[in-house]
């Protein structure tokens, strides 16, 4: 499971997060949600340490992590942005094999294999030997799963992964992500996709001005919004 408790962060005098508690139990996905600028992003960042806590803790299995290695959280917690930030002048291959032999310091042919089971697994294994420019954004988006995945995270958290495709696209990206929730992989999922939020996630957060004003499953959170601030933002969204 993921905890966090009672996490505060400042930029300057900028209150992003002011007290925010999450708790994720192992297999299920934990959808967050709310307006721009409500501190979404800043929470993930926290979450996996790339960013310190004013306060507050962070809880991998129960155990506080703020004190463990940083590099050692990031390996446990595999992250997907809405760029997909792959090298344009490396295959799609060596882009997912790459972090394998810096990171988990697998040999070349080790990490290849590797690499190219992940690929299979994201239905992109024969784009392997092509350079991400000649990918579609959807697949760029599955290239970037795919090695998240290959490290073997413990958990995956999503940033607005399908914001920057184009419509069509969108469905590919969400089906893939549906399918790793459905195999048992525990995920927090920001996302504008109040679709995947209600019919795939297990546990919905809704966040405004850096605290976590309702969170529930999604039943409650969507069909019975409890605070004017979910109410209206439901009725913007939906
Ligand atoms: P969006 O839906 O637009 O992605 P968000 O909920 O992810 O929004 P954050 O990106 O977490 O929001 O930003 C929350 C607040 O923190 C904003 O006021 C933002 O300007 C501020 N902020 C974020 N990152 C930094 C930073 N590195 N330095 C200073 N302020 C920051
Ligand atoms: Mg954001």
């Amino acid at each position: 499971s993921l905890t966090g408790k009672d996490l505060h962060l400042a930029f300057g005098s900028n209150r992003v997060l002011r007290g925010i508690d999450l708790h994720v139990e192992s297999g299920t996905t934990a959808s967050v949600i709310g307006p721009s600028g409500s501190g979404k992003s800043t929470l993930l960042r926290v979450l996996n340490r790339l960013i310190e806590p004013d306060r507050g803790d962070v809880l991998l299995d129960g155990r506080s992590v703020l004190k463990d290695n940083p590099d050692e959280l990031r390996r446990r917690i595999g992250m997907v942005f809405q760029q997909f930030n792959l090298f344009p002048h490396k295959t799609v291959l060596e882009n997912v094999a790459l972090a394998l032999r810096k990171l988990r310091k697998m040999p070349a042919d080790e990490a290849e294999e590797s690499a190219l089971a992940q690929l299979d697994l994201v239905g992109l294994k024969h784009k392997a030997q092509v350079r991400p420019g000649n990918l579609s954004g959807g697949q760029q988006q599955r290239v970037a799963i795919a090695r998240a995945l290959a490290m073997g995270p413990e958990v995956m958290f999503f940033d607005e992964a399908t914001s920057a495709l184009d419509p069509e696209l969108v469905k590919g990206v969400l089906a893939l992500m549906a399918d790793l929730a459905a195999a048992g992989m525990t995920m927090v999922v920001v996302t504008h996709e109040m679709g995947f939020s209600r019919n795939v996630s297990d546990t919905v957060t809704f966040m405004d001005g850096g605290v976590v004003v309702e969170s529930g499953p999604p039943a409650a959170i969507f069909d019975d919004p409890r605070t004017p601030r979910l109410h209206s933002f439901l009725s913007d969204v939906l």
